[in-house]
């Protein structure tokens, strides 16, 4: 053989291994943060590879359940993984999702995503890429943002929106409390729980649904027609009122309507959407991604509510945006206080790289969250930003995480509940959904 040729052939061998990157990372260890800095429950999941530095966290948090989660990652998952190869994702979601037979439940799916983030930061670290480059890339600079206004009365509501406005957040979700009632996502009153059971809260759907109204007349006059308004009914009405509701609500033009159902009354999105255009969303509470392809396909909502983690991560999140993407439904990644600094990181990396994006419901962070997690996304003009550097860019500081264990800031029945969420009755005792 031509020596100039043995010698081009050497050259290439050794240059291999460099050109396709590391060798394989193992998983080492897998570990659990648990920590609470802003008043909600949050859990992260920290996989350490065998190779020095290369590691990567994930968002577990399903706050009403956190503990499960914790005992799931730590007893079940971890032994499962340990030992395995960090960089097939998919292989290992299969993997993860299928080991325990009965599967597809919140706690579970929770547990699995902070495995599956974790494995798409690790790529990233290793790659020395931000996850949106290992997933094609932007496609658009940032993501369109709103942020929440609520209050005890309308005008406190709209005044928030206001601020809000001022501040250049272009989307506005309104929410207002009912006098004598507990209502969702705004300040309640002084209410009167049912007699039988003094701890619980209370609400009427109807008083509920006039006073919505009433906050939407207000505030489409006060604010004017360009700012872009959502409201929650978090499916506390019956369906037939719900129905009656999207209808009435159509005048205000609004960016959508969420949860305007529960689960398990998705039949009647039909009826909604023979009797208005009123734009809906829908699925915080899905846990498999199969249970949006009935609405999908058949054009019955606008757009996918998803709390990625509670889906099992990014890798099934991926999948329903392009089966969405398919149908012109848009994402709404669930983005409140209950995701942690990771999810909110993997919900902006979605919205910039799936080309039927949304709009992204936004947290700012307070100072203690910021004290724990390092390179949460940046919010500009009413645009969520993610950072560059690389996986998901963010680190976590484990000794203030300890400084906050679950349980910090919460009181009475709440800590009672170990975080959980109480009951909601309808005022002759009936318990509704929260
Ligand atoms: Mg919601």
């Amino acid at each position: 053989m031509d020596s100039r040729l043995r010698r081009r052939e050497f050259f290439a061998l050794a240059a291999a291994p460099l050109l396709r990157g590391m060798p394989t990372p193992i998983i080492k260890t897998v570990s659990v943060i648990a920590t609470e800095p802003a008043g909600v429950r949050l859990v992260v999941v920290k996989v350490q590879t065998d190779q020095d530095g290369l590691y990567g966290y994930g968002c577990a948090t399903f706050t009403q359940r956190a503990d499960l989660v914790v005992e799931a990652v730590n007893r079940y998952l971890a032994p499962l993984v340990v030992g395995r190869p960090a960089d097939a994702i998919e292989d290992l979601w299969q993997a993860m999702y299928n080991s325990s037979y009965w599967r597809n439940g919140p706690v579970l799916n929770n547990a699995i995503s902070g495995i599956d983030q974790a494995l798409w930061d690790i790529k990233g670290r290793q790659a020395n890429m931000p996850v949106y480059q290992l997933l094609g890339g932007k496609c658009r600079r940032a993501a369109l943002i709103y942020a929440h206004a609520s209050g005890r009365e309308i005008p406190e509501a709209l005044e928030q929106a206001r601020k809000l406005m001022s501040n250049g957040i272009k989307a506005v979700r309104l929410q207002v409390g009912v006098p004598g009632m507990a209502a969702y996502g705004a300040p309640g009153g002084p209410h009167n729980p049912p007699q039988a059971s003094p701890q619980d809260a209370v609400f009427d759907p109807e008083a509920y649904v006039r006073r919505t109204l009433e906050l939407f007349e207000a505030g489409r006059k006060e604010l004017g027609p360009q700012v872009e308004l959502l409201h929650d009914v978090h499916e506390r009405v019956p369906p037939r009122l719900a129905v009656q509701f999207a209808k009435d609500m159509e005048q205000f033009r609004l960016f959508y309507l969420e949860d305007a159902l529960s689960p398990e009354n998705i039949d009647y999105f039909r009826q909604i959407r023979a009797n208005c255009t009123t734009p809906l969303a829908m699925g915080e509470l899905f846990n498999n991604p199969r249970e949006w392809t009935p609405l999908i396909k058949d054009s019955l909502i606008d757009y996918i509510r998803v709390h990625v983690s509670q889906a099992g991560g990014l890798t099934p999140a991926r999948q329903i945006a392009a089966l969405a993407e398919a149908f012109q439904v848009r994402t709404a990644w669930h983005g409140p206080g209950d995701v942690s600094p990771i999810g909110h990181c993997a919900n902006v990396t979605l919205d910039i790289v799936c080309p039927n994006f949304g709009i992204q419901e936004w947290t700012m962070p307070n100072d203690r969250l910021l004290e724990v997690f390092s390179g949460y996304p940046v919010m500009k003009d009413g645009y969520a930003y993610v950072n560059e550097k690389p996986g998901w860019g963010i680190e976590i500081d484990e000794k203030a995480a300890a400084k906050y264990p679950f349980g910090s800031f919460e009181e009475g029945e709440h800590k009672k509940r170990n975080g959980g969420w109480g009951v909601v009755r309808k005022p002759d005792g009936t318990v509704i959904n929260q």
